[in-house]
């Protein structure tokens, strides 16, 4: 019925601009129809079955200047660790999942549907996309230092005293051998520090990530060379920022 009063619908004896208005006016609203119209059935037939073209994604922008972190990391190393790196992930990630059954899904769902592909390419693209992304958002200008209320608490229940944390944490960093990542997760219900190589990633692994720093040499190399120590140390006494830990524990 619906299908009959669009065709009666359709512009009689008028020019082919009319035509194609009322095929995708057509495909819009039922698409079977358009590859009944006689005469333009090829072009009706590719709109209707093109898929609506996923939006790429797109490098989130800094949530500070980039020498809001100096003097600790300085904006050379931001600019090429976002404007270089990160973007580098964002668009091989954007033409990896190009025409897969990927396209069109968050960022999230193609990081743990792609994680069991033998083919680790769009996992390490996309991995690092996401992990990059949390990773800015895990410091601030004028961070660092203790969290406060709830957070503290949990903490010190965890690892006995912020203090037991902040080893734990650093001797996860410290200790990831080659690139990587370390992270303080939420297991079930449990806070846990871990470290994962190269792109891995804690949302692969059902876990929910709360703080990471990157550990790969292009996050620290240029402001401090082989010393990855004092660049941890800085991470946590100068930069990290505790609110966005607080509110990833909110997160349901
Ligand atoms: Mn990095």
């Amino acid at each position: 019925m619906k299908r009959k009063e669009m065709i009666m619908k359709a512009p009689t004896g008028s020019h082919l601009l009319d035509r194609r208005e009322f095929i995708a006016t057509a495909v819009a609203g039922a698409t079977v129809l358009a590859g009944t119209v006689a005469g333009f059935s090829h072009l009706a037939r590719a709109q209707a079955t093109a898929p609506a073209e996923a939006p790429p994604f797109k490098l989130p922008e800094l949530p500070y200047p980039e020498t809001g972190l100096e003097p600790y990391i300085s904006s050379r190393t931001l600019s090429f660790h976002h404007g270089k790196h990160h973007q580098a992930y964002v668009d091989n990630t954007n033409r990896l999942v190009k025409g897969t059954d990927l396209a069109g899904l968050p960022i999230e769902e193609v990081v743990k549907r792609s994680s069991g592909l033998k083919d680790k390419s769009i996992f390490n693209n996309s991995a690092q996309a996401w992990n990059h992304a949390f990773y800015w958002k895990c410091m601030k200008p004028k961070g660092g230092g203790l969290p406060a209320g709830k957070l503290s608490e949990s903490l010190s229940s965890a690892f006995g005293s912020y203090e037991g944390f902040k080893e734990a944490f650093s001797r996860a960093a410290a200790t990831q051998f080659g690139s990587g990542w370390a992270w303080l997760v939420l297991d079930g219900n449990s806070f846990k520090v871990m470290n994962t190589a190269n792109a891995d990633t804690p949302l692969a692994e059902g876990k929910k990530p709360l703080l990471t720093i990157d550990v790969w040499e292009h996050a620290y190399y240029l402001d401090y060379q082989n010393r990855r120590a004092d660049y941890i140390k800085a991470f946590l006494d100068q930069m990290v920022n505790w609110d966005f830990v607080s509110e990833n524990l909110s997160k349901g």
